[in-house]
């Protein structure tokens, strides 16, 4: 081990994704489509990241490295880090227009996570096997008028502390659906959609002071489902309520947040998509004792602050939400217990290195 690196720094990074591991390439090239919808997704597997997964394997048998993944997941490392890194700077030049660029930024990183965590990572709950919290987790439906849209940054994609993801697994991936941003595929399929259920069921969840927003009471207080209670025949994506989640740092959500602003003005001609903002939004993050690594965006805060909003209103109270939002809150504390246990588990070896290196001074 490098002993001139301080341990502050050691301590500092065992609470990021960073782990001793490494990951080689195992040589299946393609990702199949089981194993593209094993990670929580419902779409097929995008055809950009085909191409990457194709150019990383071509890459490999070009020149005479092989392709490492190492400290964070879905990081090349090594001699094969070096000739990537001169290949895909060189592609992303080559690229026109800077939507190109995206989605191959987009289709590189999740290529790469995902070949990076292969055989690695759980890919239910994107912990590594060892943490696996997949047995504490209890599953519970969605109100079925509802639909959540975790419209994830690549770089969110497969980290462990990642709260989207725990939406997904309660609810099911039909009533919170993944969106990558910048994956077609994925957008697309969320924009199909949204025109379906009409702009008037569409929300973005957007925790930004600076953009006009509505609390939930405004939005949601007004609405009716009686008739479509009554009429079965009406069920469906049409009658949806859609709720979208940026789920990213928050230097990434405002690229983010625009992405959506202009596909919804390009849809349905409008300036604004409408936003809505929580009440209970500081005090709930209070109440889930947000982890230093945690960015202020914790999203699935942001859905069980909306649930229990909604179940206020009358219009809203019959419907569980209070026990669906209940059922998010558990598994918010399943998925920081397990973190809890890892990083313990991770510290305690940072604790044998400092004994052993004060044995050699
Ligand atoms: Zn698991």
């Amino acid at each position: 081990m490098d002993s001139s690196k301080p341990f502050s720094t050691i301590a500092a990074d065992h609470s990021s994704s960073r782990e001793p591991l490494k990951v080689e390439s195992n040589g299946e090239a393609a990702i199949s489509l089981q194993e593209w919808r094993g990670w929580g997704t419902t779409s097929t597997v995008p055809s950009m990241v085909t191409q990457v997964v194709e150019d990383l394997n071509m890459l490999e048998k070009n020149v005479d490295a092989q392709m490492v993944f190492g400290g964070n997941h879905g990081k090349l490392s090594g001699d094969f880090k070096v000739q990537e890194d001169k290949k895909h700077r060189a592609k992303y030049q080559s690229l026109g227009d800077s939507e190109q660029k995206l989605q191959f930024f987009s289709a590189r990183q999740i290529a790469c996570r995902v070949l990076g965590s292969r055989g690695y990572l759980c890919q239910k709950c994107w912990l590594s096997s060892g943490d696996c919290m997949c047995s504490k987790l209890i599953t519970c439906p969605l109100w079925n008028r509802m639909r959540f849209w975790l419209y994830m940054h690549p770089k969110d994609f497969l980290r462990q502390n990642n709260t989207g993801k725990l939406l997904w697994q309660v609810f099911g991936v039909q009533a919170a659906t993944l969106c990558l941003y910048g994956i077609t595929e994925h957008e697309d399929m969320m924009w199909d959609a949204l025109k379906l259920a009409g702009k008037d069921k569409v929300w973005c969840l957007y925790p930004n002071k600076n953009a006009p927003t509505n609390s939930v009471k405004d939005s949601m207080a007004g609405l009716s489902f009686a008739n479509v209670e009554n009429h079965p025949e009406m069920a469906g994506g049409a009658h949806s309520l859609n709720f979208i989640l940026i789920d990213g740092t928050w230097s990434n959500s405002g690229a983010m947040f625009s992405r959506l602003k202009d596909r919804y003005k390009l849809m349905w001609g409008e300036e604004e998509i409408p936003c809505i903002t929580l009440n209970t939004g500081a005090s709930l993050m209070h109440k889930l004792r947000p982890q230093p690594s945690w960015d202020r965006t914790c999203t699935a805060a942001a859905a069980i602050g909306l649930l229990d909003e909604l179940h206020d209103l009358p219009n809203f109270v019959s419907y569980g939400l209070d026990k669906q939002a209940k059922a998010l809150e558990d598994a918010v504390e399943v998925l920081f217990e397990a973190l809890t246990i890892r990083r313990l588990r991770m510290g305690k070896s940072i604790t044998r290195k400092q004994r052993h290196n004060r044995d050699i001074f």
